[in-house]
């Protein structure tokens, strides 16, 4: 049994500001060890509960932010950027039993610490056939077209209600409790590291695979603070301007949507600039 880990950060525990999860900052190296906590609960969980390969990939910012020296010797870690499925690469190999989503958070426009999705401004919704989506729930349609499941989720408590929409089935833990975008009542890691072990553990029973959900075309939308946005996103083939500050594209499966979605936000992030947005 394999279990593929998505570890982003700043659903992470104590993790509540831009700083605590911006590569680089000395809030960064503190935080990245309450992160490395969290992912290696998971990881201790999943091989008490029977697994035999765990396989963590790094989903978030430079995707170098675990540390290595302090996971369990039994799992595997795959460090870096420019992967073709970036935050959850691994799962198309079609050996994947189960997924978790470790350290998730809420997407753009919702309520959440450190809501957002992909981008962290300027990107106000993204929209699957006309429902509001998180990473979480980008993720889980990829992930389900290789017939895996989502079997834990940790976050805020926002991250998990999010997680029962797209992932009813899915264990979920919240490691703190949302109270502003950038505020949130924290539980130590001693304590988070026990409650995610114990649920990863649990939710191995959750990991079988299923059949692969066949290809089923999806209209992708999204919305951004600011109409140059918009029009910079359509040098994108098949990628057109639906309103102001929206653009619109179908996609023939979800490989496709996120891999366009990531083209839409590559080019984007290149024309903010950084006082007008
Ligand atoms: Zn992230």
């Amino acid at each position: 049994m394999k279990i593929l880990i998505s570890a982003d950060m700043e659903g992470a525990t104590g993790v509540t500001w831009p700083a605590d999860c911006l590569p680089g900052t000395p809030q960064w190296e503190r935080c990245r060890r309450l992160f490395t906590s969290d992912v290696n609960a998971a990881v201790l969980g999943f091989f008490d509960g029977g697994a035999d390969e765990v396989l963590v990939n790094e989903a978030h910012m430079t995707m170098r932010n675990l540390l290595l020296e302090e996971m369990d010797d039994r799992v595997a870690m795959l460090t870096g950027r420019h992967k073709a499925l970036s935050m959850v690469e691994g799962v198309q190999h079609g050996d994947v039993d189960g997924i978790a989503f470790v350290g998730y958070h809420t997407g753009a426009g919702d309520e959440g610490v450190l809501a957002h999705t992909y981008l962290g401004n300027s990107l106000t919704g993204v929209f699957v056939d006309g429902v509001r989506a998180s990473e979480g729930l980008l993720n889980a349609l990829v992930v389900a077209e290789y017939g895996t499941p989502v079997v834990l989720v940790t976050g805020d408590d926002r991250a998990c209600e999010d997680a029962s929409g797209y992932a009813p089935q899915a264990r979920t833990v919240a490691v703190k409790d949302y109270v502003s975008r950038y505020a949130a009542v924290c539980r130590p890691p001693a304590a988070t590291a026990a409650a995610i072990r114990a649920a990863a553990a649990g939710s191995v029973t959750l990991a079988v695979r299923h059949a692969p959900a066949g290809p089923r075309e999806r209209r992708m939308e999204v919305e951004f603070d600011a109409e140059h946005l918009a029009g910079a996103a359509t040098v994108v083939p098949g990628v057109e301007q639906t309103g102001e500050r929206r653009v619109a594209w179908t996609a023939p499966d979800m490989y496709e949507g996120i891999r366009c979605f990531k083209a839409v936000t590559t080019l984007v992030s290149a024309a903010v600039e950084e006082w007008y947005g």
